[in-house]
Order: structure tokens, then C-alpha cells, then sequence
């Protein structure tokens, strides 16, 4: 059992004050594998005298203290490589080999990626008669989803060290031990006390704290839409800045001149990687209807080379979902599609054969899927691909834009012209044009409802600053 019912605050593993607790559970077992606690509002207030306490001192640091500082946390945190991707494995039920080479690896680049960004980054500059000067925003309160525990976590802390603002994070209380594994990799690399605090417990207790205390300066929130907005209200009784990296629905632009072998097996690899519970992953795949028969059997191909069940065997790409309610999230967008008159090609409602145990999903792609349908329309975080088919390119960018969200967008082609001006008019954040590779330097957040702000880099440092300007002098 990985029991710990402690809170990190000020340097040190600290009792709650109250006694409740919440069970973490393995999503591949049902099996509960160990508690934390429910922490009090009185902890995070504690959290929060803490990190003030230290904002002074944390905040006057120079550059190349916490250069040194976010190393030093990249070299702690390597030396407990084994043990975070076990952990990983078992509270979200991620494949050992993805928990290595994904959620493992995000997290130690963010630290290292930082380091970097900070190293070029400008915090003072003349500007004519005067100076701009970028200043730490103070205290703030990070508050992170369960679907990548490592990833989320570094990289709201790696760039708050950057910015020199000290912090209280509420990990998710489904998957809090990566994030507990993290404050003693912060402990041991010597990173002044009080500038890291984790507090655990509900949303609707320590979440709703952060969001609310008036000496927490910025709340950088990860998760739902449906939180965010909670978040932006609490938020705006202290006219607190906010960032909120939020959902996605993101489309995958299939070009007629694409391969549609490997244009199917991208749009497999986006449902099944993390089992479709990536905010980024695309969900619709957009494809001329002169491909569509050829696509539909490229997907039934492809399919069954994701190997599919236990997150301990090395050979294993998708694992459970991570809950229960999420499996009757998934269950429920399944049963909508049939309902809604979507063709099912593969999966359905049910668990896989031979896996009773665990919240399993059968990987399911509807066909005939128009953008109006609900499976098309909202975030389902499960491995479920709708396949929808277009006349024209104009077709295709109206779909991909018609959504509230814009975290994401994903085109696959050979004409160069066609895949710039594609990249150009998906409204989102991020665009990857044919597989191109994941960049730790390039901006993560999202346009309309999936969010405000960006992360990563140096524009995560960004988001932690505020901007002075001194009037009448130049340094
Ligand atoms: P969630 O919104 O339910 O929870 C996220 C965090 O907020 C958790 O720590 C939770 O305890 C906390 N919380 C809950 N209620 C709260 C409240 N009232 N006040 C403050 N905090 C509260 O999301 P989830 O189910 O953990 O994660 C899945 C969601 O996260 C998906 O919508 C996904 O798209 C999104 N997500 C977005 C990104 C991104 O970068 N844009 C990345 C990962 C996940």
C-alpha cells in the first residue's frame, strides 16, 4: 500500500488536520492501492502563510539560482525513474512502456526545457525613456487533471521556480503519488522551503480554496470546462488572473492526396494513446468521401496491431480508462452514437472479452458520423474515434472549426500549399502537420473553450510574470 495521509507544506511532510481520507484506486485491478487524505481548508491556509512567507526571498532569487534549482530537480527526479513509472502504471492504469518513454519523459523535459527557456529569457529591458521590467506574479495555486500526473504537474511547477513564484498544488486525488513522489524529488534538491507546497484532497474543498484565497496571486488550472468556469467565478471575486489549459474535440484533416494507410493509422494512435484520455488527441477524423471506404477498412487494419490489456506487460499500448465513472462516461457516449444513428465499424458498448476486471473499453470508431451529433460535438476521453466525410477542403475546415473548442488540430498531406494554408485556418492552439514531433519549447493551450493561456517553454514562464513599466529612466 502507498498510504501517506501527509501534506508537503514548508519544506516538510506535515499531518492534515482532519482525519478523512480517499482511496486511490488501480484501474487494471479495481483494487485499492493506497489512501491520502482529504485535506482541510486549515491545511491549504497553512500552505498558502507558507508560500507567502517565502515570496520575498523566493522572488529576489537571480536567474542562475533557479536555473540551478530546476537541474537540480531534473537530476533528483531521474534517480527515481523506476519508481514513478510504477506508480504511474498503477494509479492511472497506464501501459509500463508508455509511462516510461511518455508520462515519465514529459515530466523530466519540462524540468530541462525551463532551465533552458530561462537561460535566454528576458526579464528586464529598455524600451526608449523606459524600462519593462517582468516581475513575479506571487503566490500561486496549481490545480492538475489525473490523465498525465507527471507532465501537468512539471510543468506548472517547472515554470513557476522560472518565474521565481512560490506555489500550492492540488494534484488530482485519482492519481496523487507521481505528484507526492515530486515533492521529495523538490525536497532533496534543496529548493527553499515553503516555495513548493502539495496539498491533497477534493476539488470541492482545497480546489475551492485555491481558487478563492485572497493571498493566492494566480490559479493555473488544468482540467474540465465545467471546473474552469467554477474556477473563473471563484477567481473574480479577487480579480485573480487565471489560466486555464481546458478540453478539447480536436479534428484530424485527412488531404485526398494523403496515405490512407497512414493517415488511419494516426487517427488509431490519437484514440489509443493514453486510451483516448489526452485533451489533445484528435477525435474526428476528416476525410474526403472518395477515401472514406478505403479509410474505414485502413482502420479496421490497423486496429488490432495496438495491442490492448495489462499496463505491466512491456508489449501492451492501452490500458483501462482510469475509473469507473470515466468507463460510464465512455459507455454512455457509445450508447449516444448508436442512438444518434452513427455506424458503429469497431468496439460497441461492454468491456473486451476475457477482461471482466478492470474499466476496459472496447476501442470503438463510428463511421457515417455528421459534426452535428453529440459523439461529435463534445469531449468523450475515451478511446472512441468518429469518422466524418467531406466534399471539399472549404467542407472540411468548417467541420474541423465547428466546436467550442480549438485545443488542437491535426493535418496529413503531401501538397505543401495545402497543408500550410490548412495549418493556417484550423482556429487552435496547436496544429501538427503530418506526425511532425512533440516540441517542449513549443506553446501548449487552446483557443475558445479550451482554455486561456499557454504553457511550455518560455511562454509557461509568461504566464507566472507580471509587467511593470518605469516611466522616465532607462537601466
Ligand atoms: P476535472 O476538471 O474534473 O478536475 C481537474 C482538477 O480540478 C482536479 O484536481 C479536481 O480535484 C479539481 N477540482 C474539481 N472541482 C473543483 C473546484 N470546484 N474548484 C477547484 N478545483 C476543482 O478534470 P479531470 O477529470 O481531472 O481531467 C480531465 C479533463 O482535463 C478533460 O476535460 C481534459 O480535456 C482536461 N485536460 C486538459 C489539458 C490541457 O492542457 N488543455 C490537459 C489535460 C487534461
Amino acid at each position: 500500500m502507498r498510504t501517506n495521509v501527509k501534506h508537503f507544506i514548508n519544506g516538510d511532510w506535515v499531518e492534515s488536520t482532519g482525519t478523512d481520507t480517499i482511496d486511490v484506486i488501480n484501474p487494471a485491478t479495481e483494487e485499492v492501492i493506497g489512501k491520502i487524505s482529504s485535506g482541510t481548508e486549515e491545511d491549504l491556509n497553512k500552505a498558502v502563510v507558507a508560500a507567502k512567507a517565502v515570496l520575498p526571498s523566493f522572488s529576489e532569487t537571480t536567474k542562475e539560482e533557479r536555473i540551478d534549482m530546476l537541474k537540480a530537480i531534473a537530476s533528483e527526479y531521474e534517480k527515481r525513474k523506476d519508481e514513478l513509472v510504477e506508480v504511474i502504471t498503477e494509479e492511472l492504469g497506464s501501459p509500463v512502456t508508455m509511462s516510461e518513454k511518455v508520462h515519465y519523459q514529459m515530466g523530466y523535459n519540462h524540468f530541462t526545457h525551463v532551465a533552458k527557456a530561462l537561460k535566454s529569457f528576458v526579464f528586464e529591458e529598455n524600451r526608449g525613456n523606459h524600462i519593462i521590467r517582468k516581475e513575479t506574479i506571487g503566490v500561486s495555486g496549481l490545480i492538475t487533471p489525473w490523465n498525465f500526473p507527471t507532465n501537468q504537474v512539471s510543468t506548472k511547477i517547472a515554470s513557476a521556480i522560472a518565474a521565481g513564484s512560490p506555489v500550492v498544488l492540488k494534484p488530482a486525488s485519482r492519481t496523487p503519488f507521481a505528484a507526492m513522489i515530486l515533492a521529495e524529488v523538490i525536497q532533496k534538491a534543496g529548493i527553499p522551503k515553503g516555495a513548493f507546497n502539495l496539498v491533497n484532497g477534493t476539488g470541492s474543498i482545497i480546489g475551492n480554496r485555491i481558487s478563492t484565497h485572497p493571498d493566492i496571486d494566480f490559479v493555473s488550472f488544468t482540467g474540465s470546462g465545467k471546473v474552469g468556469e467554477k474556477i473563473m467565478k471563484n477567481s473574480a471575486k479577487t480579480i485573480k488572473k487565471v489560466a486555464l489549459e481546458l478540453g478539447g474535440k480536436s479534428p484530424l484533416i485527412v488531404l485526398d492526396d494523403a496515405d490512407v494507410n497512414e493517415a488511419a493509422k494516426t487517427a488509431i494512435s490519437h484514440i489509443m494513446m493514453n486510451t483516448g484520455q489526452v485533451c489533445s488527441a484528435a477525435t474526428r477524423a476528416i476525410i474526403p468521401v472518395t477515401m472514406k471506404n478505403d479509410f474505414e477498412e485502413a482502420i479496421k487494419h490497423t486496429l488490432p496491431s495496438f495491442k490492448y490489456g495489462d499496463p505491466k506487460k512491456t508489449d501492451v499500448k492501452t490500458g483501462p480508462v482510469v475509473s469507473k465513472e470515466q468507463w460510464e462516461t465512455v459507455q454512455s457516449y457509445i450508447k449516444k452514437g448508436i442512438d444518434e444513428g452513427a455506424t458503429l465499424l469497431v468496439g460497441g458498448l461492454g468491456k473486451p472479452k476475457g477482461m471482466e476486471t478492470g474499466y476496459f473499453v472496447k476501442p470503438t470508431v463510428f463511421t457515417d458520423v455528421s459534426n452535428d451529433m453529440v459523439i461529435a460535438q463534445e469531449e468523450i476521453f475515451g478511446p472512441v474515434l468518429s469518422i466524418i466525410a467531406y466534399n471539399d477542403l472549404e467542407e472540411a475546415l468548417n467541420i474541423a472549426n465547428d466546436t467550442v473548442y480549438g485545443l488542437a488540430g491535426y493535418v496529413v498531406g503531401k501538397n505543401k500549399d495545402t497543408l500550410s494554408y490548412v495549418a493556417n485556418k484550423i482556429k487552435a492552439g496547436q496544429i501538427t502537420v503530418n506526425n511532425g514531433k512533440i516540441d517542449f519549447m513549443a506553446p501548449f493551450g487552446g483557443y475558445k473553450q479550451s482554455g486561456i493561456g499557454r504553457e511550455w517553454g518560455d511562454f509557461g514562464i509568461e504566464e507566472f510574470l507580471e509587467i511593470k513599466a518605469i516611466l522616465g529612466m532607462s537601466s
